[in-house]
């Protein structure tokens, strides 16, 4: 993992991704050649990463007259100011015309090949947004010349005989994409003479993404054969690609390919979920002087990072969740261990308390469950068959697939409603499915959809999600007259609510409340001593600043504890 470590292992990647890549800006703002692209805030920051270079990286732009000229021109401008920031970075242009770009297989405007003398990874469509992130992490290990992979990885590259080409679709807004785009990265750069990676942008590739079926994303395909959903734990990613088959094939499970635990540390306390009741309670804890690691099994922020507008976070007026999450996250790397795609499988107790991992076993004498909430599915007919094809729970991450196409939103949640206005701003015709005649979301969020004029059928129940190959709608029931009628759609964003992720609570015996969350006092106690959970998993009002507040507590509250143990146990052994 590591590129410029300041401290750990688990950070340093998150960190050369973090707030670097401008937005996508209007062309008349970057008219001119001179101004610079990237905010002098990300400059700061860049140059000092980029001090960390060691090899020279040529970044190829090929650009085609009249093709997508206006991300290309964004593409030009952003790897310039690249250049500006170190003498390692060098921009060549050339044309689609020129025989290189028909040898090497580019089509596409903008297209840009990284280090070409040394590796195959092509970046097609502008780097802006997360996709700016992944850039500037490619960027830093093409120069390195390391892939960063852990040494199982490198070892199972190894012996990879046959040629790999990766294709990893992407979107700009989507948190998940870059923790995939970089394992097809670092593949290429453990095996440059076998394996190639391309890191597609889908709004801007729209043909290309069709073709290849891509319906949400990361959307990751193999060789043409091996298509793969999401954002994978590098150890999966590598067992596929030099398979050439699914996980699920090669474990017989959706679980990662991994073995056991190698190490065995030990902490004060386990904070177990990296959103923001996780994220909270590790700077108070590590404030407080409790050693802390957070265990996240995917990347850090949670639900918040996947949010398109967050406008309730008290001191921010209007905020991307994903910006939010930057913040949060940097803030919390510069006091605790954050370990990212390292998902706890298990929960002992015992004198000390287990958290079990696929590499590490840690031993700590409290741990706080902050193991947020999952969005709840329909569970009518085409809609699992259709997941990831058509049917979609991020509109952050998808809905740049929806421009200009019918979607249907279901739900009357402020989740709902924001995904509805999202999918509007970014194009998509969009109509809201209610089953009642009021929505439930904040009357702010309300006033915006009337606003917008978004069609909203209330009193309607999706009953099927239809469609032969492809979604072309879905079937609606009329919950007042009962009454069934079809409806047209490309695509099904649901937004229905959540439910609680409990599986390690029920696994280590903890009190679930009526609603199947976790059981907690005014201070974040489980029933289990020492266990302390926050966040949405403890059910309640489910907001980021609610969310924050338990962690703060949940972490003080495991402080106090601690420290009645200690002067207790110092007790016992004074008294005769
Ligand atoms: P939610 O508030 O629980 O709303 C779920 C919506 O889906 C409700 O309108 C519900 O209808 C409907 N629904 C539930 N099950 C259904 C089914 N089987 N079929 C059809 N419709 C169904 O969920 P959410 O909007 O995802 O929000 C979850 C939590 O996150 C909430 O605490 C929310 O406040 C928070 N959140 C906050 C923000 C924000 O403040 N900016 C943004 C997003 C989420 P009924 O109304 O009839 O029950």
């Amino acid at each position: 993992m590591a590129l410029f470590s300041k401290k750990d292992d688990g950070k340093d990647a998150a960190e050369a991704q973090d707030r670097t890549a401008p937005e996508r800006t209007a062309p008349a703002e970057t008219a001119d050649a001179q101004e610079w692209l990237i905010p002098e805030e990300s400059r700061g920051y860049l140059s000092q990463l980029f001090k960390g270079l060691k090899a020279p990286v040529e970044l190829r732009l090929f650009t085609g007259k009249g093709l997508n000229e206006e991300y290309a021109g964004f593409t030009r401008r952003f790897i310039a100011d690249l250049t500006r920031l170190s003498d390692n970075i060098s921009l060549t242009e050339v044309d689609l015309d020129a025989p290189e770009a028909a040898e090497r297989g580019i089509a596409e405007s903008p297209t840009v090949l990284m280090a070409p003398d040394r590796y195959d990874i092509r970046f097609t469509g502008a780097p802006a947004g997360e996709e700016g992130r992944t850039f500037i992490e490619a960027i830093a290990l093409c120069s390195l010349g390391r892939s960063g992979l852990r040494q199982t990885s490198r070892d199972l590259l190894a012996t990879l005989a046959e040629k790999r080409h990766v294709r990893v679709f992407v979107s700009p807004t989507c948190p998940y994409c870059p923790g995939q785009a970089v394992n097809a990265v670092r593949a290429a750069i453990e095996r440059p003479e076998l394996v190639s990676a391309q890191i597609v942008e889908i709004s801007e590739n729209r043909e290309l993404a069709q073709r290849f079926g891509v319906g949400s994303v990361p959307h990751t395909v193999i060789n043409d054969s091996l298509a793969v959903l999401g954002m994978e734990p590098e150890e999966r990613f590598t067992a596929e690609l030099v398979a050439l088959r699914s996980a699920e094939e090669l474990t017989g499970t959706a679980g990662s390919p991994g073995g056991a635990a190698e190490e065995s540390v030990f902490r004060d306390l386990v904070i177990v979920g990296g959103g923001p009741a996780g994220l909270a309670a590790g700077i108070y804890a590590e404030r407080a002087g409790l050693r802390s690691v957070i265990l996240e099994k995917a990347n850090v922020g949670g639900q918040v990072a996947a949010t398109p507008v967050v406008e309730n976070y008290p001191g921010m007026t209007s905020t991307s969740g994903g910006k939010l999450v930057d913040m949060l996250a940097a803030h919390a790397r510069e006091y605790v261990d954050i370990h990212e795609f390292e998902p706890v499988q298990e929960i002992k107790v015992g004198r000390l308390i287990e958290a079990v991992t696929p590499r590490v076993l840690y031993r700590c004498r409290a741990l706080i469950l902050a193991t947020g909430a999952s969005w709840k599915a329909l569970g009518v007919p085409g809609e699992s068959a259709f997941h990831g094809n058509g049917v979609s729970h991020c509109a952050s991450c998808d809905g740049a697939l929806y421009k200009d196409r019918k979607v249907v939103v279901v739900g009357g949640g402020n989740t709902a409603l924001t995904d509805a206005l999202h999918l509007r701003n970014l194009g998509a015709d969009v109509t809201v499915v209610h089953r009642r005649d009021a929505f439930r979301a904040q009357e702010h969020l309300q006033k915006s959809v009337a606003r917008e004029a978004i069609p909203v059928l209330w009193n309607s129940e999706v009953t099927a999600v239809l469609g032969e190959g492809a979604l072309t709608g879905v079937r609606l029931r009329d919950t007042v007259t009962g009454e069934e009628r079809e409806l047209a759609c490309d695509g099904v964003f649901v937004a229905i609510g959540e439910k609680s992720e409990t599986r390690l609570a029920r696994q280590v015996g903890l009190r679930l409340d009526a609603d199947g969350n976790v059981a907690v006092d005014r201070e974040m106690r489980t029933s289990i001593p020492r266990i302390y959970g926050a966040g949405d998993v403890t059910g309640g009002l489910r907001q980021i600043v609610t969310a924050m507040g338990a962690g703060a507590t949940a972490a003080m509250t495991a402080f106090a504890d601690l420290k009645r143990f200690e002067s207790e146990e110092a007790g016992d052994e004074e008294r005769p």
